[in-house]
């Protein structure tokens, strides 16, 4: 073992490029949900606060809506004009994890960031995190998948003329309104369930995304067409398991040829720590290795060219009357789901 092992040389900088684009990342959203807040106030307020546009990418927070959106759009060919950045960002989303694995998890989504933060911040505090007994840790990581089967089924049972019918009307125009009083206004039993999610996530490791996120039940699943995936060289491989203990999605890195698990989100905490020059990468086919610089630039360059083809051919921006928010955001609380 200890003969064939040569010493990576050079310091590995993929985490502090990922940690960039997650800080990033939740910045933008940040600042995008200030913007939205300023807005929907200002309409609330009837003009007595400042007026900010409407960020289009507040969007990217209404999945559902971006996959009724997609479903009209592949059925008649045209992107519909009502929330049609979010559907611009889940096709972003979606090339980037068909690319990269499910690298939208780890590299972009703030809700992974904040759950990446919140196990780290409990392995500081209490020097590990917990796993889940296997069955338990099996059963649960089904229900992401569950939830996504039944968005899906809501979603495709719905024709084009009741998508249009439901986007179209009070609750599908102010959706982002809704979501966003949904958090401002919590209620007692979804302030229980947010607080409890946190302090799970505190003591196991990605607890939402391993187990809830249908997003990223979905991301995962594109993922497993990706040509990328890690690789290890069994030769050059000194079997020391480093990889494995700091793989957040728990795949036994050290025993695999490749990682294909729809599990695996493009991290590369696992390269990062690999002491042996030439063990482990990440690669698009069997030779080609993919730099974690390479990555990076792929991600951003991806995400920013469909944002901005979306800008420049007028598919971003919702165009509703601000005469249309000043009626509906003010009587948001009478409109439910339908
Ligand atoms: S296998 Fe590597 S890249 Fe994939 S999730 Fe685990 S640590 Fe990250
Ligand atoms: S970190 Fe994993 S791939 Fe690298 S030498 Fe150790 S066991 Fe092998």
């Amino acid at each position: 073992m200890a003969g064939k092992a040569f010493v990576r040389a050079g310091l590995d900088r993929s985490q502090r490029i990922r940690w960039a684009f997650q800080a990033a990342f939740l910045l933008l959203n940040i600042w995008i949900g200030v913007e939205f807040y300023l807005f929907v106030r200002h309409f609330e307020t009837a003009g007595a606060t400042v007026y900010v546009d409407r960020p289009p990418g507040v969007e990217g927070w209404l999945p559902i809506a971006a996959l009724m959106n997609l479903k009209v759009w592949l059925a008649t060919g045209e992107l519909p004009s009502l929330h049609p950045a979010g559907v611009v960002l889940l096709v972003a989303f979606l090339a980037i994890s068909f690319l990269w694995r499910k690298a939208f998890c780890s590299w972009l989504c703030p809700v992974g960031t904040v759950s990446e933060w919140l196990w780290r911040t409990g392995r500081q505090t209490f020097r590990r995190n917990f796993q889940l007994p296997r069955w338990a840790d099996i059963s649960l990581r089904s229900l992401k998948y569950a939830l996504l089967g039944l968005f899906l089924y809501a979603v495709g049972s719905m024709s084009v003329v009741e998508i249009r019918a439901f986007l179209d009307g009070p609750y599908g125009v102010i959706a982002d309104v809704k979501m966003l009083n949904f958090f401002r206004f919590l209620g007692v039993t979804a302030a229980v369930v947010l607080g409890l999610l946190l302090i799970l996530s505190i003591f196991v490791q990605n607890f939402w995304c391993r187990y809830l996120c249908p997003y990223g039940a979905m991301v995962g699943l594109v993922s497993l067409l990706s040509p990328a995936r890690i690789r290890r060289s069994p030769e050059a491989c000194i079997d020391c398991a480093k990889c494995a203990q700091a793989c957040p999605a728990l795949l036994p890195v050290d025993k695999l040829i490749t990682v294909r698990s729809a599990e695996c989100t493009g991290c590369l905490e696992c390269v990062a720590v690999c002491p042996a020059a030439g063990a482990l990468w990440m690669s698009a086919g069997k030779r080609r290795r993919i730099p974690a610089w390479a990555m990076a630039a792929g991600i951003a360059v991806l995400f920013l060219g469909v944002v901005g083809y979306a800008r420049w051919t007028g598919h971003w921006t919702t165009e509703i009357p601000a005469r249309v928010y000043g009626e509906l955001i003010p009587r948001a609380h009478e409109f439910s789901h339908p």
